[in-house]
């Protein structure tokens, strides 16, 4: 485990748990962000079935009040959320414990995700060939994104009115400025839970993240409808983002050691970003494909496919090389490589691929990103919106990380900023 005990006891020193920094706009973005993400979602969805698919037509056609409420919609949505918080619950997989917390104490974790992957395919794989309609998720779309979106509300209300009950030491450092709008947005309490049930790590990888790869499923399902087969396209896609989020389950314990478990509280950005954005913006090309068939060559398909690879190989190997050297710096396959102390007691690498540039994790995740856009051609903007936001997300969240690590290391972070200078680009940023 990462002793990170010593950083945030040494904050908690100079901070008490009312602080009053702000980000992502403050008041004015915890107020506008909450009504312009779920309208984006929804004119995103709109958009990508519509024949222009132009993210620029103005005014944009707005969806009947029919169109965004189903009352099936809601039926499939709760049973979802419910199915996998029965499978969270199951005694399969090990359990793990988290970092320590601000009062010394480490909350424990059950890594059984990919068990709930696993599952949730051979239940689908069941109605398939019981002749259950998967396709029709493409016509339930914007009823299902409403009704994940009202789910995230009530559960940020019900998140934030709790969180007066909480212990002050369980609140996040910086979900607890004081200002109800801002503490609403941001989230005030750390790690929720409902006896062991941590809501949190609940929703941060299981209903959202799977959904997601079911929704691509539906899409590739209604274009066997449409279209009697697959498409080259629709199949990479759905391959490239099954493989993300199979790794990302797979690799489940690495969740407890990054910004959104340690460091940020739960509101209504992680609750909205885990239970509607993810699911409904991310596979925005499959959805694309649907209504917008694309030919892929033999030699597109492979030179797309060598792409992900490429990205993912980069992703998997600096995530994994940095979360061995967090648990076990004396691991052969991380021990030659170059360190620096800091005065925390941690190192920070030098060599490897955190040598190359600060955030290589980063860059294979956005050369990932292009690589599902590809497939749909270069006529529409709309499928590479993931691409394009999740470049901003990861420049924000540098600078963010980049904050924060310099106020826990100082100047051991500025030496490791000299040694390895750019961000996430190598030469470039
Ligand atoms: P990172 O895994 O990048 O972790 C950042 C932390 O790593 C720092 O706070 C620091 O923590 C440690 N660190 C930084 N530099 C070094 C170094 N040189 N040596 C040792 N430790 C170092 O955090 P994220 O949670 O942002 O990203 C995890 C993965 O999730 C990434 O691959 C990212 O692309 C992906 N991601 C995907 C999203 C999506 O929507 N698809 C959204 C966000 C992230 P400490 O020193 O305390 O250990």
């Amino acid at each position: 485990m990462r002793p990170t005990m010593k950083p945030h006891s040494q904050a908690a020193k100079h901070r008490s748990s009312q602080d009053t920094e702000r980000e992502f706009g403050g008041t004015l973005g915890a107020v506008c962000i909450p009504i312009f993400l779920p309208l984006t979602v929804l004119f995103l969805i709109c958009v990508s079935r519509s024949p222009e698919a132009s993210v620029l037509q103005w005014p944009p056609s707005l969806p009947s009040t029919d169109q965004l409420w189903d009352p099936l919609a809601l039926v499939l949505i709760l049973g979802w959320i419910g199915l996998h918080a029965l499978l969270y619950l199951m005694p399969v997989g090990k359990v793990s414990e988290g970092l320590v917390l601000r009062d010394g104490t480490r909350l424990k974790y059950p890594i059984n995700g990919f068990h709930g992957l696993c599952i949730s395919g051979v239940l689908l794989m069941l109605l398939l060939g019981l002749g259950a309609p998967l396709g029709y998720l493409f016509e339930l779309l914007l009823p299902l994104a409403v009704c994940a979106i009202a789910v995230s509300f009530l559960l940020s209300v019900y998140l934030y009115i709790r969180s007066f009950w909480a212990p002050s030491h369980a609140l996040a450092l910086g979900g607890n400025t004081g200002n109800p709008l801002y503490d609403f947005f941001i989230g005030r309490e750390l790690n929720p839970r409902i006896g062991d049930f941590d809501l949190k790590y609940f929703c941060e990888l299981r209903p959202g993240l799977i959904g997601w790869v079911v929704i691509n499923l539906g899409m590739l399902m209604k274009e066997v409808e449409l279209r009697g087969s697959p498409s080259l396209a629709m199949i990479l896609v759905n391959s490239f983002q099954l493989l993300y989020v199979g790794d990302a389950l797979w690799n489940e314990e690495a969740v407890l050691t990054t910004m959104d478990i340690v460091h940020d509280g739960f509101g209504f950005m992680l609750v909205f970003g885990d239970l509607a954005w993810v699911p409904f913006t991310y596979g925005l090309q499959a959805a694309f494909l649907v209504v917008h068939p694309q030919a892929l060559s033999s030699l597109g398909a492979a030179a797309i496919i060598a792409l992900n690879g490429f990205g993912y190989y980069i992703f998997r190997k600096s995530n994994s090389q940095k979360n061995q050297f967090r648990r076990d710096p004396s691991h052969p396959s991380v021990a030659g490589l170059e360190t620096i102390a800091t005065a925390t007691g941690k190192r920070l690498l030098v060599s490897g691929w955190w040598g190359l540039v600060r955030h290589p994790n980063y860059l294979g995740d956005l050369l990932m990103a292009l690589a599902w856009s590809l497939p749909c051609g270069f006529s529409h903007l709309l499928p590479y919106f993931y691409v394009i936001y999740f470049t901003v997300l990861l420049i924000h969240r540098e600078a963010r990380d980049e904050r924060q690590c310099r106020a826990k290391y100082g100047l051991a972070w500025d030496t490791y900023c000299r040694r390895v200078p750019y961000r996430i680009f190598p030469y470039i940023y």
